[in-house]
């Protein structure tokens, strides 16, 4: 596939956030920089990006997907109050010892996703 400059956009703008921003976010945003875009590119472009790892899909139940720049493995917060998805630090020794323990399966990757309220949204209805 053609390295593009819609491809260079796209993926600069993943970089640049940590809002875990989804597909109509990143076209929103990138659209008036390069016109003729359409969000079906923005789709393809973004779904090869995380095929290759080179950013992380992140699936949310019931939502779009997002987009994550941080691709080594971590848990995400899904917060109810203001929809953010936040980044939650994870020990990979400590969930890998969750599954070592009982089973013999080679596991070969995880998502761990955290529902709730955000420290703001907690200390808001506080
Ligand atoms: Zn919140
Ligand atoms: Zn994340």
């Amino acid at each position: 596939m053609r390295y593009s400059r819609q491809r260079e956009l796209i993926l600069q703008q993943v970089q640049s956030r940590c809002d875990h921003p989804t597909a109509d976010d990143i076209y929103t945003a990138v659209r008036d920089e390069s016109p003729g875009l359409s969000l079906g590119t923005v789709y393809r472009n973004l779904n090869d990006l995380a095929q290759r790892g080179v950013i992380l899909r992140v699936t949310v139940p019931g939502q779009a997907d997002r987009f994550d720049r941080t691709t080594h493995p971590h848990g995400h917060l899904c917060c109810r109050g203001c929809g953010r998805v936040l980044d939650v630090p994870v020990e990979p020794q400590a969930i890998e010892q969750l599954w070592r323990q009982h089973t013999a399966a080679q596991v070969e990757g995880y998502a761990l996703t955290l529902y709730g309220l955000c420290a703001e949204c907690a200390a808001a209805t506080a």
